[in-house]
């Protein structure tokens, strides 16, 4: 079976920002995990919550619900500092997520660019430079050793991508962004794209910006390929699994 990992900031990433692919992958039978890092408590948007730790619990039963829409197999919502991630030790986040790359083996990984995706927060980015690390080095016996045994050896993912677009989000500061390399058509996913971005009822103040610039895309997901285990991939994919051996 073919494994897709999805490495995010915050809940609602997952929807906004791969949930196309996500669902696209599940109704072919691929297998999806996504890994988000905070439990994205410095949201200025928070609903009804009076304090962080009712806004994480909250956040965090949102995401399972989102994950249940998207097809989503295995969705991890981790503990870290939300807004912080710039400010935390990288070792220790990229051997957490060295592990979950070991344990879950995805053939694909998907996360931002140092840039920190369309909207270029600095938390994206962080996620984007610990997942790149760890896509490196979970497949690096020299590399968090301690974690390698019989069951869980060394895993080499065959292809790395940042989610990319083609423009800025209007009133936001500019970001440069890297190219697209693949457009997958995700048109017929669409609406179960918002619905699962819908599902973050804490974020309700931004469904109707996010359903228009999804609308304004017409159905593409664009992804830039930053990593691949194959020297000669074709630059212009249509899919995330183009290439791809399923025995890796
Ligand atoms: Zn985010």
């Amino acid at each position: 079976m073919l494994r897709l990992m999805a490495i995010t900031a915050h809940p609602d990433d997952e929807a906004g920002n791969f949930g196309g692919c996500l669902r696209l992958y599940h109704e072919r039978g691929v297998e999806t995990c996504v890994v988000c890092l905070t439990a994205g408590t410095a949201a200025s948007h928070r609903g009804s919550a009076k304090s962080d730790a009712e806004l994480a619990a909250m956040r965090r039963r949102e995401f399972a619900a989102s994950c249940e829409i998207l097809g989503v197999s295995r969705g991890v919502v981790l503990d870290y500092p939300d807004g912080q991630l710039h400010r935390i030790d990288l070792y220790r986040v990229v051997c957490d997520l060295t592990q979950r790359v070991r344990e879950f083996r995805p053939h694909v990984l998907a996360t931002f660019g140092a840039e920190g995706g369309v909207t270029g927060h600095t938390d994206h980015s962080m996620a984007g430079v610990f997942a790149t690390l760890a896509f490196h080095w979970a497949g690096r016996n020299n590399r968090f050793s301690e974690q390698l045994s019989q069951e869980t050896p060394p895993h080499r993912t065959q292809k790395l991508y940042y989610g990319t677009a083609k423009a800025g989000l209007p009133g936001r500061p500019p970001v440069t962004s890297p190219p697209a390399t693949a457009s997958i058509d995700v048109t017929g996913f669409v609406e179960t794209k918002i619905a699962a971005f819908k599902a973050h009822t804490t974020q309700a103040p931004l469904w109707p910006i996010f359903e228009e610039n999804v609308r304004k895309w017409m159905g593409r997901e664009l992804f830039h390929l930053a990593a691949s285990v194959d020297l000669a991939p074709s630059m212009q994919e249509t899919d995330l699994f183009a290439g791809v051996r399923e025995e890796g």
